[in-house]
């Protein structure tokens, strides 16, 4: 049977795809389901036909799946945020981990023997909702002309309008309604996507978790904005104000800089308009079979340009098991590639003879430096560059003056494309005794490890660290160790 644009099935959903969409069969023609969850009988109309499958719009739940929940947030349909808000937590968690799973059989190659062995129990988070700590609203202009900020929708730059967020925490609608406040007041405008013209571009907010501190960055399409001290008073205002600001505060405000034509959201250029130029957040790690148990903590200054990690609570555990994973025992010299302002580099140096950390980002770098002087570190140092040029660079400074490049663990963090396949065969030229490899796409990184364990490493432990819940997104944590060969 064929089925052609606009038609109506109904169809049992049986699995979940990459993106979180719901599949489901009918006489071998596959069904793809946006928002439908493993389990639901749905009727649906089809968008998109092809020969063998078709996308279908869901219409009606006609028998909720026993995973099915009911969503927190109204837009989550619309929203491009969230995938799988309408599935259980404890479904989601078996979802991202049978996702790794099968990346690593069919990308990476590796056998469901090994697997069943090396993977450990995902780690999921105990509130899975308010676990973000940073937040980037666009701004724009409805249909009306009223200004707007919120989300894109899915898979689009429409803006919907709406502040509050069950992913981040409840201050952002304030300060986003103050900043609002502030442009309609002084008449500044929106920066509109189709012209390139416009002021302001986005809203970056950033909250230590710990500290209270609050970032608030304001992207703009120019240099200046208009009467910068009434928006300083708008926001300051807030941290008098007894509402859901009363445990935190702003401490940082600036505006950044991006005048391109450009999807990339901040600019390279940044200037603080009021505050400190960085928030501080402390971390602390702990013990793996007890989370409850806190082992360190060191204590971070973060700038708007630089990466952090966004879930807190996951983040610990994280860490926690990169440095178990690790297994250092105080002489180690130690690399950690992609290391950002340098959090796993400091964790790692407490255990370690020595840390070098590499980064692309100048400023977290600058960050990283200081990092490692406010916790009194001194066996760490940081390096700015490309992962695939700095360690090829080294490796070939010591070889020519006739020293043996060598490294016992080498820490890896790459972005969602995984590492360069330079740096991967100066990792093998090097031959530490330990890789740990930190994944936020377990496609790219079965595709690395497959490269890894070709050049002479064995998968010893596998874990999904749940840090993005009621997304598709999952987080890996993997060790590698050196075979004798
Ligand atoms: N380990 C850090 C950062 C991980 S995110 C943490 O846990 O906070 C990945 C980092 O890699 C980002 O800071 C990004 O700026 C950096 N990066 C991206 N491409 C890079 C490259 N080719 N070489 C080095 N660093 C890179």
């Amino acid at each position: 049977m064929e089925y052609k644009k606009n038609d109506t099935v109904t169809v049992t959903i049986e699995d979940i795809g990459i993106e979180g969409e719901g599949i489901g069969k009918i006489d071998g023609f596959t069904l793809f389901i946006k928002d439908a969850v493993m389990g639901d009988t749905v009727e649906a109309k089809i968008m998109k036909a092809k020969k063998h499958y078709a996308y279908a719009r869901l219409e009606k739940v006609i028998t909720p799946s026993p995973f099915r929940i009911e969503p927190k947030c109204s837009y989550y349909r619309q929203c491009g945020g969230c995938q799988i808000q309408a599935l259980s937590y404890e479904k989601q968690l078996e979802f991202k981990n049978q996702k790794v799973r099968n990346n690593l059989l069919r990308i990476g190659g590796f056998s469901e023997e090994l697997l069943d062995t090396v993977m450990e129990p995902v780690v999921g988070m105990e509130k899975p909702y308010h676990y973000r700590n940073k937040a980037q609203f666009p701004v724009g202009t409805d249909k009306e002309g009223n200004l707007i900020t919120g989300f894109y929708a899915n898979h689009s730059h429409t803006i919907i309008s709406n502040t509050e967020c069950y992913l981040g925490v409840t201050e952002n609608k304030e300060i986003l309604e103050a900043v609002l406040s502030y442009m309609k007041e002084n008449k500044v405008t929106a920066y509109d996507e189709a012209t390139g013209k416009g002021l302001v571009r986005h809203v970056l907010i950033r909250t230590g978790f710990t500290s209270g501190q609050i970032m608030v960055c304001v992207v703009i399409n120019g240099k200046k904005l208009p009467a910068e001290e009434e928006l300083i008073e708008k926001l300051c205002k807030l941290n008098e104000e007894k509402t859901e600001m009363k445990r935190k505060k702003i401490t940082s405000i600036s505006l950044s800089e991006n005048t391109e034509r450009t999807n990339v959201i901040m600019g390279k250029k940044i200037r603080t308009l009021w505050g400190d130029d960085t928030i501080q957040d402390t971390i602390h790690v702990r013990n793996c079979t007890d989370w409850s148990r806190t082992d360190r903590e060191l204590t971070f200054a973060i700038s708007p340009l630089s990466f952090y990690q966004v879930n807190p609570e996951q983040t610990e555990k994280l860490y926690s098991l990169a440095l178990e994973y690790a297994g250092l025992t105080g002489m180690e010299t130690v690399w950690d590639l992609y290391c950002g302002i340098g959090t796993i580099s400091l964790f790692l140096a407490g255990q370690a003879g020595s840390v070098h950390g590499v980064e692309i980002i100048p400023q977290a770098i600058e960050d990283a430096k200081e990092n490692a002087k406010r916790n009194g570190i001194t066996n760490a140092e940081f390096s700015v560059g490309k992962a695939e040029e700095v360690l090829p660079a080294f490796y070939k400074a010591e070889n020519a003056a006739g020293r043996k490049a060598t490294a016992d663990v080498i820490v890896v963090d790459p972005p969602r494309k995984g590492c360069d396949e330079k740096c991967l065969e100066t990792m093998l030229q090097m031959a530490p005794e330990k890789i740990v490899y930190v994944s936020c796409d377990s496609a790219t990184l079965a595709r690395d490890l497959k490269i890894l364990c070709d050049g002479g490493y064995e998968l010893k432990m596998v874990r999904a660290v749940d840090q993005f819940a009621q997304t598709v997104h999952v987080e890996t944590i993997v060790a590698l160790h050196r075979t004798n060969s």
